[in-house]
């Protein structure tokens, strides 16, 4: 297997990389880092967590001439958190290096602040889309010198609908620039944004190798939606968790759920899009240095952070979709650590339960906590029963989540059909 030296990383950059325990390229960075060096256009395909964010830092900082004062480099990113992870991670990796500069522009950060900084002489400026409109539209900040692109998780740039702005800031940069694409989908949407804006790009994927999956303890804890609450406080106090991530499906159960949290003493915070950036950066911090033990986030806040040591995740609310399961459960047993993944599931939430299982190609442990998950077989029971006289209502617009979606696909039932279109522009909503 080569090492950086010799995909063509300088050594100074060779020795950083070491001085972290990087030494062997993953395989998305063995196939991208080469095809970037050379210029080309790169779509590239993998999981999270397999290191993509280096596949193209390190052929970036490759390529910046540094003697310039221009911006060479732009990277978007659908999340502010993201862009500062990317930021940071450059930075670690040009602290031995003279010269080079780079900037994060997002939203919710002091305009004042990043204009004075804009003015400097920025090399690699990482971004979400909306900020950089800004500025754009302000004129303050100039991307005609701009040659290398970067769309860093494409697919959820796609889902949060920022495919607009991404177009319009394109339109901003040299024509003759070379774009890399990186996601862990490929919907026919991104697909087709590749086509419009790259000239004979390479693609490169790695094989879903569920690696994530594989070395994840994953446990599915039956309970009821009414035991939920009671079920995860158990959860907490039985297994002690360093660190944990709590997925819920939305920001209003996000917000209710950390507040019982608080309530029964856990250090905890909340993670999603209704908190202004100074909380959400605040509770990333405190997480990132265990000063806190638990995150309670949606989906969109977390996606694509990655924070070590997380030692457990628990899907409060089962995820809606495969891809979100392994995004969300990658989280933890990160390079090589012990994780575990709970996920609770109520009797409504079977259809999803079977999907996933189906997705990842495994069945999952379950467990019943004796006289909590499920007190008595009632509770599930009644659940389970409304649960099924919903599915056979027509036209169930409260209930159904995207279950249509996916494990009753081969239903020929009508009414699930139907709601799939409501359910799903009402979770778009929801984000
Ligand atoms: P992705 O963008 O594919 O989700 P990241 O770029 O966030 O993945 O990387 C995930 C983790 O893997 C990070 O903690 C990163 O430091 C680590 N990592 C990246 N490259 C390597 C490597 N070559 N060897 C070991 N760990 C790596
Ligand atoms: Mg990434």
């Amino acid at each position: 297997m080569p090492d950086f030296l010799q995909l063509g990383i300088r050594k100074e950059i060779n020795h950083t990389l070491k001085s972290l325990g990087l030494v062997t390229p993953t395989p998305i960075q063995e196939k991208t880092i080469p095809s970037i060096l050379a210029g080309k256009d790169v779509i590239a395909q993998a999981q999270t967590g397999t290191g993509k964010t280096l596949a193209f830092v390190l052929p970036i900082l490759e390529k910046i001439d540094s003697s310039k004062s221009d911006i060479q480099a732009l990277i978007l990113t659908p999340t502010r958190e993201l862009a500062q992870q990317i930021s940071k991670e450059i930075k670690k990796m040009i602290e031995n290096l003279e010269d080079i500069n780079v900037l994060a522009v997002y939203g919710g950060q002091d305009v004042e602040h990043q204009l004075k900084k804009l003015k400097g002489a920025q090399h690699i400026v990482v971004a979400t889309p909306g900020r950089l409109l800004d500025h754009i539209r302000r004129k303050t900040i100039d991307l005609s010198t701009v040659e290398m692109l970067v769309l860093d998780e494409a697919d959820q740039m796609l889902h949060m609908g920022f495919l607009p702005e991404v177009d319009d800031i394109i339109y901003e940069t040299l024509s003759t620039r070379q774009t890399m694409l990186f996601s862990a989908t490929m919907p026919s949407e991104i697909r087709s944004l590749a086509k419009k804006y790259m000239l004979e790009p390479e693609n490169i994927q790695v094989k879903a190798k569920r690696i994530t999956v594989d070395e994840i303890r994953q446990i599915v804890i039956e309970t009821t939606d009414r035991r939920k609450q009671e079920t995860l406080l158990h959860l907490l106090q039985e297994h002690r968790p360093f660190l944990g991530i709590i997925f819920c499906r939305t920001k209003i159960r996000a917000k209710k759920l950390q507040e019982a949290l608080i309530a029964n003493d856990y250090d905890s915070d909340e993670l999603h899009g209704d908190l202004t950036q100074a909380k959400r950066e605040k509770a990333m911090k405190r997480f990132r240095e265990a000063k806190i033990q638990f995150l309670v986030a949606t989906d969109v806040a977390a996606r694509g952070l990655d924070v070590e040591g997380v030692t457990h995740v628990f899907n409060y609310d089962i995820p809606h979709d495969v891809e979100s399961y392994v995004h969300r459960i990658g989280r933890t047993g990160r390079a090589g650590g012990d994780g575990v993944a709970f996920t609770l599931v109520a009797p409504k939430d079977l259809d999803f339960l079977r999907m996933i299982e189906k997705g990842i190609g495994q069945t999952l442990e379950k467990q019943v906590i004796k006289g909590i998950s499920i007190p008595d077989r009632d509770d599930y029971e009644q659940e389970r029963s409304s649960q099924i006289k919903k599915a056979r209502r027509p036209i169930s617009k409260e209930k159904a989540g995207r279950a249509s979606e996916a494990p009753s696909r081969n239903r020929t039932n009508d009414s699930r059909r139907k709601s799939k279109t409501t359910t799903s522009s009402r979770s778009k909503r929801t984000r």
